[in-house]
């Protein structure tokens, strides 16, 4: 048989990790690597926390998983600490990103629907974007290597220029729900959308009754140095997709939405056999508690302005691979010259963890709570490798 007993679609590399403590992962032949991918946004707290891991450890050896058809204490109370820390009324929780945006876009279209407007069901989207792999998600973007051999795919968006204001308010008409948009494209390239677009979105959304739908899968829970990117532009949004970091390494998403917009979301529209179990329940209370307060903010936002400055400070050095740094936060991309998935590839065997993206560029998305010797490290190790790297012609 051809075929591997894991289906093959990853390209997967030879690190194999079978350990991780902090800002290092190790591999089965007991390699050490320096790992400033965080499993894509994931493990925000690093690797074998010990107040994550205690509180995974005690729950499991209470209770794992019940029914949505109980009461939920642990589910009210994740739910409620997300509404005081947010814009949000109402938290739905899911086992990951895809199915957070999933619920974001039928509780958009459920608005409409509950208000006699069924037909204001399209949600604009953008160029580049990322929301997931099922079938709804890759319906809601333009890139041709996610929806290729996947047809039919959904009807109900329509995909325009990410950060070009006049060109998401042309394509508003009678059939529009609402904006589905990542503050800052990740998988696209690290892009961050601009003041104005942001603000553009939200106020064309407040005279015509729109939904302002973010996706921050990727950028949320601490990772720009504010609990959501939201803040940072200065409104709220409608609804709101949360994933990745939530459970720092457990499988969890939630979907968060204002009373006005949850108004179609009633007794029957929407469920989940395994969300909001009270295990990822006890992940995401123990992230929070780490996460969710001024000092550890304040604490990922002066590691950032290091961490950039230290990549803008060497990269005029290697002036033959790197153009720029951009992003937001611990959210950084290092722009390169030549195929990022090569160099990230090459970085691997340099004992360095990085993720590569759209648009040739490098994702730099360490643990939040890194410190000064880990910054060092990878900026002493990446413009050692750099300086090794032949770009091909
Ligand atoms: N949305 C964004 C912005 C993402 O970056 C991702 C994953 O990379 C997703 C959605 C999908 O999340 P998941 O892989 O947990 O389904």
């Amino acid at each position: 048989m051809a075929i591997t007993p894991l289906m093959p679609v990853y390209p997967r590399s030879p690190v194999r990790p079978v350990r991780g403590e902090g800002a290092y992962l190790f591999g089965d032949g007991g390699e050490k690597y320096l790992d400033f991918a965080s499993g894509i946004a994931v493990n925000i707290l690093g690797h074998g926390h010990p107040h994550l891991t205690k509180a995974i450890q005690d729950q499991a050896a209470t209770l794992v998983h019940v029914s949505n058809l109980y009461g939920s204490p642990q589910g009210e109370a994740l739910a409620q600490r997300l509404v005081d820390l947010t814009f949000a009324d109402t938290v739905f929780f899911t086992n990951s990103g895809a199915e957070a945006v999933e619920c974001a876009i039928k509780t958009a279209r459920r608005y409409h629907h509950h208000h006699g407007r069924p037909e204001k069901n399209v949600l604009i989207t953008f160029r580049n974007a990322f929301h997931g792999r099922t079938i709804g998600t890759i319906s809601a973007t333009d890139q041709p290597k996610l929806r290729d051999g996947f047809a039919p795919l959904l009807p109900g968006f329509n995909v325009v220029e990410f950060d070009n204001l006049d060109a998401a308010e042309a394509a508003v008409d009678e059939h529009t729900a609402g904006f589905l948009v990542e503050p800052i494209q990740g998988e696209g390239g690290i892009r961050p959308a601009s003041q104005e677009f942001m603000k553009g979105l939200r106020s064309i959304c407040d005279e015509r009754d729109l939904m302002l739908v973010l996706d921050e899968v990727q950028c949320g829970v601490a990772r720009t140095g504010r609990l959501y990117a939201y803040e940072h532009y200065g409104i709220e949004p409608d609804i709101l997709a949360t994933a990745k970091g939530v459970g720092g390494g457990f499988p969890m998403g939630a979907c968060l939405a204002t009373e006005k917009a949850a108004a179609g979301m009633v007794v029957g529209t929407h469920g989940s056999t395994f969300g909001g179990n009270p295990l990822a329940m006890a992940a995401g209370q123990a992230v929070l508690d780490v996460v969710a307060n001024d000092e550890f903010l304040e604490q990922v936002a002066r590691t950032a302005e290091r961490l950039r400055g230290a990549l803008e400070q060497m990269i005029p050095n290697h002036d033959h691979l790197f153009e720029g740094v951009r992003g937001l936060g611990l959210m950084l991309g290092v722009k390169l010259k030549t195929d990022s998935r090569a160099f990230v590839t090459y970085l691997r065997e340099h004992g360095l963890l990085t993720v590569a993206a759209g648009d040739n560029v490098m994702r730099v998305l360490p643990p939040l709570n890194i410190g000064e010797a880990h910054i060092s490290e990878f900026v002493e190790k990446l413009s050692n490798a750099a300086r090794g790297y032949e770009v091909p012609a």
